[in-house]
């Protein structure tokens, strides 16, 4: 069995960023910079933040954290929401969502400037996504494209299974696949007998949030198997919606967690902010 971890693909992405960042700092004047939008202090999102902000700087852009207190108001917030926007020393700008009930999220996200939007959530980009066209994708679901892709393993054709429809994981995910060839199923927790259906993946992919989820039984024999669940067991401990240990015995390659999806994403994050950097230049 083959692990397929992420710290090789990120530091791909990240060797790529360092040779071209040069030319763009001298026509900007400046370093490319993230600037990232937090309300209250969500354990995964401070966890988030502290992995971006750490993968940007240490490829040579800046990153800020501005952040609210989890009852901002409405006001307060949109104030400072639009300044960010309107920054033109900001490149790219992330969003931690679900923002606080209070916020009108679905009015924001349509605000973001979708040239800035490096995670993918504006109705702009989301359109792109769906029509193929250029546009920042959210960075998880690229980040298992761009893993796939530097493994070599070939999507066209080939029968994915995808369990979650989220709109940051699953969703775009199967739009990314479609555009790769793949034939693309996508479950969710209505869906029926659903071992039958991910029996049939030459690769599936997990964004359930349901940790060790996926056992043997879930897979047929040399799957490839993409963990996209961060979860916390009974125990405290960090895992997978994948039962990594059971499904190692019958899968041709996995990705672990930690170390698998997780460090593409902050990875492709800071693709994305260098992209938008050089879009501006453009
Ligand atoms: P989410 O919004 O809660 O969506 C979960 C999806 O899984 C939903 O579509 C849900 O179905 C489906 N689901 C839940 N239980 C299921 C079951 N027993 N069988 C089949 N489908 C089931 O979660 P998310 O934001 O997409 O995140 C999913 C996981 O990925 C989490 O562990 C999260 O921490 C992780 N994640 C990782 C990264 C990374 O960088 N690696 C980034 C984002 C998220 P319904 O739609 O029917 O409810």
């Amino acid at each position: 069995m083959r692990e397929l971890t992420g710290r090789a693909v990120s530091d791909a992405i990240g060797a790529e960023i360092r040779e071209k960042l040069g030319p763009v700092e001298s026509m900007l004047g400046r370093k490319p910079k993230l600037a990232i939008i937090r309300c209250g202090e969500r354990p995964e999102d401070l966890s988030y933040e502290k992995n971006a902000l750490r993968r940007i700087r240490e490829y040579g852009m800046e990153g800020e954290a501005i952040t609210f207190p989890e009852d901002v108001s409405d006001n307060v917030f949109q104030r400072a929401f639009n300044a960010v926007n309107e920054d033109k020393s900001v490149d790219g700008i992330l969003l931690m969502r679900p923002l606080p009930p209070q916020l009108n999220e679905g009015f924001i996200i349509s605000c973001i400037d979708s040239e800035k939007d490096v995670d993918g959530a504006s109705p702009v980009n989301a359109a792109g996504l769906y029509f193929g066209s250029d546009c920042f994708a959210p960075c998880t679901a690229q980040a298992v494209i761009e893993l796939l892709k530097y493994y070599h393993i070939e999507l066209s054709g080939k029968e994915v299974v995808i369990l979650g429809r989220s709109s940051v994981v699953g969703k775009p995910l199967s739009m990314l696949l479609l555009s790769e060839d793949a034939t693309v199923t996508v479950c969710h927790s209505k869906t029926r007998d659903l071992q039958k259906i991910t029996k049939r993946a030459d690769i599936l992919i997990s964004a359930i949030g349901r940790p060790r989820f996926i056992t043997s039984d879930y897979i047929k024999r040399s799957a490839i198997v993409i963990d996209v669940g961060i979860n916390t067991d009974k125990d405290g401990r960090l895992c997978g919606d994948v039962d990594y240990d059971d499904c190692s015995l019958k899968a041709s390659a996995m990705t672990p967690v930690p170390g698998g999806i997780g460090p593409v994403t902050t990875a492709v994050l800071a693709k994305h902010v260098f992209e938008a950097a050089n879009r501006d230049l453009l």
